[in-house]
């Protein structure tokens, strides 16, 4: 049989970077050894699933990229599955009818919870022949096994045991008939032939108890992965409180999908002391049997760090259709200015994400409103308007506007006056982009065109001569 994951989100919030580290995790699982990827919406809970929620669960994973080859399927289409599958687990004595109250179960658990025991189900109906009491719904109970005890090897964790003492019979419906998550998630995965099930640490107390179904189901249980908890960096498990954990949050705020993957891919797994990591190369390396034992934390700025790396490197196409939506969503008019790739190009190896971007490259299509006040002050000086003159006339003077011939035009301005390269490049860079840190000044002014910047240069020139006014 080929191997088969699954990714069975229960959608009631939208997917968060937990949720899709583990998708992340059974798709590779799945890429990587030639099997296929499923998902499954674990809907049952009707009140708190939501149709918005499941759209943003399959745009999160279509924006990442986690294709999957069958699904989605639904658990609200499947009741009447598991309405038989309870009925067959009635029939061959592994499931009875449970008529205690909640008063008698709160009751129960009192009385245990004041002897210091664990509180659990005492089985009182498990063998139950008598006359049923009038006007109670019963829920139905699996009948777990008693003596003895589950083992599995779990591929994260390593080998794990539990009593079947410490296993109370779990209700696989509710009274009103619907079946509860222990019960469809084994149904499901035996109908939907899953041999490898990859989830939250969080279900590793579930497990026992879903392999004793199989078992009463006469399947053979699938092997079992638990993936520990990411933490946030206080140490916590990560929550809102942490600030965005919506996978599309990082789409909205400037970060590549591939970025994302490849830094949820190192939570918790590493292939020796590389970081980076391309989709292709993640699908050829990564196991899940060498995920990590213990809890990783989320980190924002190795996060940032990557998103860096791949906006270097993304496609200039690419990146620039990219920019130019934000921009365009920024209310930029990009009809005066250049192709969005090129002022990508221009400030890709600077930026950590796509907002910093659009911010920096703003001034490439308009005006910007005031000089960074420290960077106006320390170098559009009066001093300076001498060279800034000369570079206007200069640069006003050259036929081809390109990178080489203003470097060439700026060296050779400098040259003539006798200063060097600095002393008319740092007030020019602030002149143009009204700011002291940007990229080198032949590729700003390139990008900006000339129009634009011996527009800039005469609005920086007249800056100067006010502040010499000012000074006398
Ligand atoms: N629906 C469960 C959840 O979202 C996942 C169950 C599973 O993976 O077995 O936590």
């Amino acid at each position: 049989m080929s191997l088969r994951t699954r990714f069975a989100p229960s959608p009631t919030g939208y997917l968060h970077v937990g949720g899709a580290r583990t998708a992340l995790f059974s798709w590779l699982q799945a890429r990587r050894f030639g099997g296929q990827f499923v998902l499954r919406i674990e809907d049952t809970d009707r009140e708190r699933s939501t149709p918005e929620s499941v759209q943003a669960i399959v745009d999160g994973m279509q924006w990442l990229g986690l294709d999957y080859d069958e699904g989605p399927f639904y658990q609200t289409d499947r009741f009447d599955r598991y309405r038989e599958v309870i009925d067959q687990l009635l029939k061959t004595g592994h499931a009875y009818r449970c008529y205690t109250s909640q008063a008698e179960l709160d009751a129960l658990r009192e009385k245990q919870m004041a002897a210091g025991e664990k509180p659990r189900y005492d089985g009182r109906y498990r063998d139950f022949t008598g006359e049923p009491p009038a006007g109670v719904d019963p829920v139905i109970r699996f009948r777990n096994p008693r003596g003895g005890s589950v083992v599995f090897e779990d591929c994260v964790r390593g080998r794990i045991e539990v009593s079947n003492d410490e296993l109370d019979d779990l209700v696989i419906a509710r009274s009103d008939g619907t079946p509860t998550y222990n019960l469809t998630v084994v149904i499901d995965d035996i109908d939907m032939g899953i041999t490898e099930v990859i989830r939250g640490d969080d279900h590793i107390n579930n497990t026992p108890r879903q392999i004793n179904i199989y078992k009463a189901l006469g399947a053979e249980p699938p092997t079992f992965g638990h993936v520990p908890m990411i933490l946030g960096d206080d140490g916590a498990r990560l929550s809102k409180r942490h600030g965005a954990v919506s996978v599309l949050w990082y789409r909205d705020n400037g970060y590549l999908p591939e970025a994302l993957l490849n830094y949820l891919v190192r939570l918790g797994w590493s292939h020796g002391d590389q970081e980076l990591f391309t989709v292709d190369e993640m699908k050829t390396l990564f196991d899940v049997r060498d995920v990590n034992k213990a809890p990783s934390s989320f980190n924002t700025s190795k996060l940032n760090w990557i998103n860096q790396q791949y906006l270097a490197k993304a496609d200039a196409e690419r990146l620039g259709g990219l920019l130019r939506a934000r921009l365009q969503d920024n209310g930029v008019d990009l009809a005066d200015g250049p192709d969005p790739s090129v002022a990508a190009d221009l400030l890709r190896e600077r930026c950590e994400t796509l907002v910093q971007m659009a911010d920096q490259a703003r001034f490439l299509y308009e005006e910007f409103a005031d000089y960074d006040a420290n960077a106006a002050k320390k170098q559009l000086r009066p001093v300076a308007a001498e060279g800034m003159r000369a570079l206007r006339t200069a640069l006003d003077g050259l036929g081809t506007w390109n990178a080489e011939a203003i470097q060439q035009t700026i060296e050779a301005t400098a040259e003539t006056l006798g200063v060097g390269m600095g002393k008319i490049g740092q007030p020019l860079r602030v002149a143009v982009t009204g700011v002291g840190a940007a990229p080198s000044n032949d590729q700003t002014l390139a990008a900006l065109g000339k129009n634009k910047t011996l527009a800039r240069i005469d609005r920086a020139l007249a800056f100067m001569a006010e502040r010499e006014a000012a000074q006398r």
